[in-house]
């Protein structure tokens, strides 16, 4: 049915190589792509899919993205990279007619900023172009955002309250280690809270605001208000919201050492001159540019790594509360993901697992031709019902709970 191109090779890429390699109905050729092509390789190995083409890419480079689009002509480019190359990515595919999917906002390298406006001022060349622009098809953003438009569409006249919880309760039995790359993920951490209430943003500082909140078949976990970019789309699309928030989980043990890193300076995203040995083997030394947090990106845990010795489970849900038929009603809708499960099949983690699949189900919708039209949407824009038959379908299904006490 379908050619696809995805870009990045990393845990999410994997789990999502995985499951395109699974529907080959729909995906009929597929390439991955990435800064090293070795990496692409070992994912194609793991598959154990011949079929499966590599290439190497550059995706900061919007000529070597050209290049690379001209030759293989895909359909649909898939983009797993890294926030930084979404811009460059759908530079390439409006000059080469591609479509494009992706799972996380734009972010400029030297500043921490978390929101759609870069990539929603692409919409009027999408649309001329008469391309698809899918945004934010992970977990969170992505089934956040089906979750809330399966509910608005099934179950809501109005949603008024909208609370996007996102609980980690797995071990990976390492002192310290992020479940998606580390510099994205301690970025999006020590920013700022951001909610969203009556009309207004209000901001907090980092992690100020958090209570115990109960996960199913996991318990209560000390959850902490952060900003998230799917509030800013959800609260434009679902102008009854009165308030959105989003809470994640964090471990004392995490919080204490995320702490350390930033008070030793370490979560830096700032250039800083380090006088490095050559590589010569002279013993001699000159001045070198590094970011501290790159830096510590490369000491710590590989988030691929981790999914072997990874037990318990993630539980990702919106809790919405809003008026049905002139009442107040209040819905829970969520899903569980055994990091054991996601292992054992894609031989990544869980939160990997919770990204990739939606990634593939959203690439499926557009090869369906369900979600195909052009100009720049974020998931809420399409049909739900589609997306969530194939949530129940591909490994991440879910669960309602009606009526019951939110918490919040
Ligand atoms: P990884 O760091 O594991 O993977 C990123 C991949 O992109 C790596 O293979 C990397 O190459 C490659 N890459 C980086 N820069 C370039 C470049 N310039 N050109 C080509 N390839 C490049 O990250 P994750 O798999 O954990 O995350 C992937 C994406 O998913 C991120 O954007 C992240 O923000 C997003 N995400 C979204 C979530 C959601 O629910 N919506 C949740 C979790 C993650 P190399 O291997 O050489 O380093």
């Amino acid at each position: 049915m379908g050619r696809v191109l995805m870009i990045g090779a990393g845990g999410v890429a994997t789990v999502a190589a995985f499951k395109i390699a699974q529907n080959a109905d729909v995906f009929t050729e597929f390439m991955i792509a990435s800064r090293r092509k070795e990496k692409c390789d070992e994912i194609v190995k793991a598959i154990g899919n011949p079929n499966i083409k590599t290439a190497q890419v550059d995706a900061d480079d919007v000529e070597q993205l050209k290049a690379l689009f001209n030759d293989y002509k895909p359909e649909l480019v898939v983009n797993l990279a890294l926030p930084y190359q979404d811009l460059t990515i759908m530079d390439a595919c409006l000059e080469c007619g591609c479509n494009y999917l992706d799972t996380a906002n734009y972010e400029p390298k030297d500043e921490a900023h978390f929101e759609y406006s870069w990539q929603w001022a692409y919409k009027d060349k999408f649309e001329k172009a008469g391309l698809t622009a899918i945004l934010g098809c992970g977990f969170d953003p992505g089934v956040s955002g089906i979750y809330t438009a399966y509910a608005a569409k099934h179950h809501f006249d109005e949603i008024h309250y909208l609370d996007i919880v996102d609980c980690n309760a797995g071990n990976h039995h390492k002192a310290f280690a992020t479940n998606f790359n580390p510099e994205i993920n301690i970025r999006e951490i020590t920013q700022k809270g951001l909610y969203y209430k009556d009309g207004e943003w209000i901001e907090t500082e980092p992690l100020e605001i958090h209570k115990p909140l109960t996960y199913p078949n996991i318990g209560p976990r000390e959850s902490y208000l952060m900003h998230h970019e799917e509030l800013e789309s959800l609260v434009k699309n679902y102008p009854t919201i009165k308030q959105a928030r989003f809470w994640m989980t964090f471990g004392q043990q995490y919080l204490t050492y995320l702490d350390v890193i930033q008070n030793i300076g370490m979560s830096r995203i700032d250039e800083m001159e380090y006088e490095a040995p050559l590589a010569d083997g002279s013993g001699k030394t000159a001045k070198v540019k590094i970011v501290p947090l790159q830096f510590l990106k490369a000491v710590l845990p590989n988030p691929q790594d981790l999914g072997e010795n990874y037990d318990g489970e993630t539980s990702i849900g919106c809790r919405i509360r809003g008026i049905k038929d002139g009442k107040e009603l209040t819905y829970y809708i969520y899903n569980n993901c055994r990091h054991q499960d996601a292992y054992k099949e894609t031989g990544m983690q869980g939160v990997s697992y919770t990204t990739g699949v939606p990634a593939m189900i959203g690439a499926m919708m557009f090869f369906k031709g369900l979600w195909r039209k052009p100009g720049v949407w974020n998931v809420e824009e399409f049909d739900p019902d589609p997306f969530m038959e194939q949530l129940n379908k591909q490994g991440l299904p879910w669960n309602e709970v009606f009526g019951e006490d939110l918490e919040l």
